[in-house]
């Protein structure tokens, strides 16, 4: 398709926008490729780290008032706030008139999802004034079902108000309409939600998500500051990434597009020109099989054990039958031929003789081993189970550098090898793990 005709769909998240010098930035961004249509914006997000967010003085202000008390503090400083962009931008003529109705509004208002979309909403209103392009309320086009999901409704609207290629649009993430027509917010971080929607009615070419980091790091930086940035990453690998314990991309976000195969982009507004990372259906994994390591901690290790296991059908249907009366939830579950192996929250364990106990008698078990707290490690990516060697050089790595691993498994899941070490060496093994893929890979 030639680069006149792709539509693209471009959210900019709330440090993106936090005060008028960064919305500048993202002025030159969005004008500086036609083939942005669609902005999607975030509420004001924290200027220094010390601030709050936008979002959450508003919610504060609900709190407040929801519980017979004051909220003019945080309110006078979203007052403040807005009212210092509007200014330095020279936009927002209303933006004044607007506050004082917020202000009186919130009051009138049970939930608190109408205080929460304000910032969104005044934000969008002067962004979308600052760089010429309409603005289009998401209360006219996006909706949630009554449990706060996306409402299949919304693609068709969206797709409407959006209709003419020519124009360049802005829409404030975040909020909608819910079945009783009241304004309701997605969940916290939810205006990555909105973009997904925005790229998916309008089968986009590209959904761009700009943020302060350039990219999904193979590690978190807490734990290895010199994580390096992934280059291209599947819908799949993200999502098993975030099911062993990363904190990356919002999953809610990842539905409406990977059903439609539009790629994301995630972009650093701060560094416009890195190549931040892609989000795919499908990616090359020669010479790049591992794209992150993430982790759980701690857990402990359940094994039980019970002889011609294959005999007794119902003994799956049992365990999770039991472990829910005891309060127990299996993260991951592993069957052998006579024992299945379970990894369980050690936070979950009021007593685990007890639960020992009610195993080996309610389960008729042979054995029913409980480890001590251990660390789960997932080694993730496309190539893991495909990698031949793989497996070896991670074992070999580790015994160089003085890990033992509790446990090792391989082939459980297509994408990911898991290894469970001593709480303690958590760490050190995510680090050095983190180190050995780069080395695997090119796709950095
Ligand atoms: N402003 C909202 C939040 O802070 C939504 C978003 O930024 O995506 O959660």
């Amino acid at each position: 398709m030639g680069s006149r005709k792709e539509t693209w769909v471009s959210k900019f998240g709330g440090t993106s926008l936090a005060n008028y010098r960064q919305i500048q930035k993202v002025k030159d961004i969005v004008l500086s490729d036609p083939r942005r249509k669609i902005i999607v914006v975030s509420a004001p997000g924290k200027e220094h780290a010390e601030d709050e967010k936008i979002t959450d003085l508003l919610y504060s202000c609900h709190r407040l008032c929801a519980s017979g008390k004051s909220f003019d503090k945080p309110f006078e400083t979203v007052r403040s706030r807005f009212l210092e962009i509007a200014e330095h931008l020279q936009v927002g003529k209303t933006v004044k008139d607007e506050l004082q109705e917020i202000y009186e509004r919130i009051p009138e208002e049970t939930e608190p999802d109408y205080a929460a979309s304000r910032g969104e909403y005044l934000n969008g209103k002067m962004f979308a004034e600052y760089i010429g392009a309409e603005f289009v309320d998401a209360q006219d086009v996006m909706f949630l079902t009554a449990d706060g999901q996306v409402d299949e409704t919304s693609y068709g609207k969206t797709a409407e108000a959006f209709s003419d290629p020519q124009r360049l649009y802005v829409l404030p993430g975040f909020y909608g309409t819910n079945p009783e027509g009241r304004i309701m917010c997605f969940s916290r971080g939810g205006s990555d939600i909105s973009g997904a929607v925005a790229a998916r009615a309008l089968r986009a070419d590209l959904y761009e998500n700009w943020t302060d980091v350039s990219g999904i790091l193979m590690a978190d930086p807490r734990i290895v500051p010199d994580a390096k940035v992934v280059r291209e990453i599947t819908y799949r690998e993200i999502r098993e990434l975030a099911s062993i314990g990363a904190n990356v991309f919002h999953e809610e976000a990842i539905a409406p597009v990977r059903k439609v195969g539009i790629p994301i982009q995630i972009k650093n507004t701060n560094d416009p020109d890195a190549p931040g990372t892609s989000i795919v259906s499908y990616r090359n994994i020669d010479d790049c099989p591992v794209v992150g390591v993430s982790g759980k901690k701690p857990y402990r290790r359940v094994i039980i054990e019970k002889f011609m296991l294959n005999r007794y059908p119902d003994f799956y249907a049992m365990t999770a039958k039991l472990l829910n009366e005891v309060g127990l939830k299996s993260d991951v579950t592993i069957s052998g031929f006579d024992a299945v192996t379970l990894y369980i929250d050690t936070k979950l364990f009021e007593d685990v003789e007890e639960i020992q106990e009610r195993i080996l008698v309610e389960l008729d078990a042979d054995a029913c081993a409980v480890s001590e707290p251990l660390a789960l490690i997932g080694i993730v990516g496309e190539g893991t189970a495909v990698e031949a060697g793989l497996l070896n050089q991670i074992l070999f790595v580790l015994q160089s550098f003085g890990i033992s691993p509790v446990s090792v498994t391989s082939g459980i899941s297509p994408l990911s090898m898991l290894i469970s070490v001593p709480v303690d060496q958590y760490e050190h093994t995510v680090s050095v793990l983190t180190h050995e893929a780069a080395l695997l890979r090119s796709n950095l």
